[in-house]
């Protein structure tokens, strides 16, 4: 049914958890795996006025993206399955990090896409945000939602 899975990764244990997750759905559909993490470089500041050297800025944002990247590798290793690892960048200053994941979901013909979540609510939603949400607003095609799950509830 599920062929090909797109699994976006970050450095969180959400997105760690998800990715377990996706590599055993994938194993039991026999599904090819496609890690990805995106580079958000939107919030690098652009212009002569900015007295900071952007190179140095972008340098560093990149080794943390392979950083999450080899730990994605590590996961996949350790669960013994072959799976494709991508480092992709946003494009352009105000892409999104959601826009390039559904970008490459299109791009690669994913039939599924996994992501983990944190399900913030609140003030924490409002400044932070959902990468997952966003995601399902613009992916061409059906999107798993995996939270961490939660310890059983305190006496
Ligand atoms: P949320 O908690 O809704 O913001 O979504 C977090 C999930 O989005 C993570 O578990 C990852 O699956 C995915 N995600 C967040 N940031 C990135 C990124 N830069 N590249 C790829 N996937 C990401």
């Amino acid at each position: 049914m599920y062929a090909k899975i797109l699994v976006a990764v970050d450095e969180s244990e959400t997105s760690r958890h998800a990715l377990q997750q996706a590599i055993e759905l994938a194993r039991k559909l026999s599904a090819s795996v496609r890690m990805v993490h995106v580079l958000d470089m939107s919030w690098l500041p652009i212009g002569p006025e900015v007295a900071i050297d952007t190179k140095v800025l972008s340098a560093a944002r990149r080794g943390v993206g392979e950083n999450t990247i080899a730990a994605a590798r590590d996961t996949a290793r350790a669960a013994g399955f072959e799976a494709e690892a991508v480092l992709i960048e946003t494009e352009t200053p105000i892409q999104q990090v959601a826009e390039t994941i559904a970008r490459e979901a299109a791009r690669w013909g994913a039939d599924l896409l996994v992501m983990g979540t944190h399900g913030r609510r609140g003030f924490q939603h409002l400044m932070l945000g959902s990468v997952a949400e966003q995601t399902v607003r613009r992916s061409p095609g059906p999107v798993l939602l995996i939270p961490l799950p939660k310890g059983p509830p305190s006496a």
